[in-house]
């Protein structure tokens, strides 16, 4: 019986190659600029051939793919280098917490986009005195002649410039202060009161960006939620990001590992048995990491573990990239003809894995309170007594 990775793979083999062949291996985290319009190319190609949204409801085009099938077709696209997805961000972060909190409406307007791989979008949450503590959003909101006014600023904006949309966290009752007054707006970002701003990153690309709103605006409708919603909404899409959303990612670290392995029989690396003891070491946590995802994926409920999973993965992911590095030796900090390798990139990048989408310090935190009931900690503003 054909199933959907092998009917995937005939795909993959049947498309990957040709006009497409250079997108192999290319476009992952680190190297997102690589080929950006005919990346979008490719994904209106995946689009066009029903590979994305295959978990959604089948009014919405989904194929009833189980969580297992979502990760075996993730495997089969990493093993074929299928270049990194610039529509992740819709398809995996805003279109379930859309398909969960959203109007019929705004599923009928925003998916198809997503659905087909023509509309992009990207994650305005961040301000620069909101990071961390996200519930200090300053960027305003207000409800004027039918329509959404927005004006303040969002930074770290993952691919806002390659982007047609942002979904923005803002602050919509005049004097509510922390997660209490807040709206999830859905904005186009090609208006009048939207200026997007690069910000050139130590790995020499532009993957994030300032976004300035100035009286930019968006339909009466557009509002995730109600008003004082948006804290439940951002954070159950948060969970996604934290969760499932890096299944893809994740499964393009086998090829990384392998690069870094081959390196090391290459140049001798792995005759230093501190070396080969790291490899060993990167390689267990691998399999460990996969079947911690099957075991989330395959229960209903979060246990405490599931909270263990973006530290875990993001720790090991930088851990892997310190691992290149070393393997490479005194080569690592040396650029040929002006362009980063593959590898010197993965170091670059990952030492932003354990910040985006909650740091490691935060997930310690959640970790504490959440998963083992351990006292919250003190919030800005609160009085710390001793006991
Ligand atoms: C590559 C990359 C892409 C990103 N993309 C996006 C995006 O698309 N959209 C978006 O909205 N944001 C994005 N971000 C922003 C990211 O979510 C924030 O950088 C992150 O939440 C940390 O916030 P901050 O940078 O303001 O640091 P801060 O919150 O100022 O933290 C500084 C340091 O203090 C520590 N700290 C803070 N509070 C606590 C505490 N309570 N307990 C212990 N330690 C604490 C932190 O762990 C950190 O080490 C991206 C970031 C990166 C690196």
């Amino acid at each position: 019986m054909s199933t959907l990775r092998d009917e995937f793979r005939d795909w993959l083999n049947d498309n990957l190659k040709g006009e497409y062949e250079c997108l192999r291996w290319r476009g992952m985290p680190g190297d997102d600029e690589a080929y950006p319009e005919l990346r979008k190319i490719w994904e209106a190609k995946l689009g066009e051939a029903g590979w994305i949204g295959l978990d959604w409801p089948s009014e919405y085009g989904g194929r009833g793919a189980s969580d297992a099938d979502i990760i075996e077709l993730a495997e089969e696209y990493a093993e074929h280098g299928g270049p990194g997805r610039c529509g992740h961000i819709g398809e995996t972060l805003l279109a379930p917490t859309l398909l969960a909190y959203g109007t019929k409406e705004q599923q009928d307007k925003y998916l198809p986009g997503i659905k087909n791989g023509t509309e992009f979008w990207c994650q305005g949450y961040s301000e620069p005195g909101a990071g961390s503590d996200l519930a200090n959003v300053k960027t305003k909101a207000r409800l004027e002649n039918g329509e959404w006014i927005i004006d303040g600023q969002k930074i770290w904006t993952s691919l806002a410039l390659e982007s047609d949309y942002i979904f923005v966290v803002a602050r919509a009752e005049p004097g509510s202060v922390g997660n209490k007054g807040l709206v999830f707006l859905l904005v186009k970002l090609d208006q009048p009161g939207v200026d997007i701003r690069p910000i050139k990153q130590m790995s020499g690309s532009s993957e994030f960006n300032e976004v300035y709103f100035t009286e930019a605006k968006c339909a009466e409708g557009d509002i995730v939620g109600k008003v004082g919603d948006g804290w439940r909404v951002a954070m159950a899409l948060l969970a996604f990001e934290r969760g499932t959303s890096t299944i893809g990612q994740q499964m393009t670290f086998k090829n990384e590992l392998n690069a870094v392995i081959k390196l090391a029989k290459q140049n001798g690396a792995a005759n230093d048995p501190l070396i080969r003891t790291r490899i060993a070491k990167a390689y267990t946590e691998l399999q460990i990491m996969k079947f911690g995802f099957r075991r989330t994926l395959s229960s209903d409920q979060m246990s405490g573990a599931d909270f263990t999973s973006k530290i875990f993965w993001s720790t090991w992911h930088r851990n892997l990239g310190e691992l290149a590095a070393d393997v490479m030796g005194a080569s690592a900090e040396i650029i040929n003809e002006g362009e980063f390798s593959a590898l010197q990139k993965l170091f670059l990048y990952s030492r932003a894995d354990t910040i985006y989408g909650g740091t490691n310090q935060i997930q310690r935190n959640i970790i504490a309170e959440r998963a083992l009931g351990m006292p919250r900690e003190p919030r800005g503003g609160q009085m710390v007594t001793k006991g």
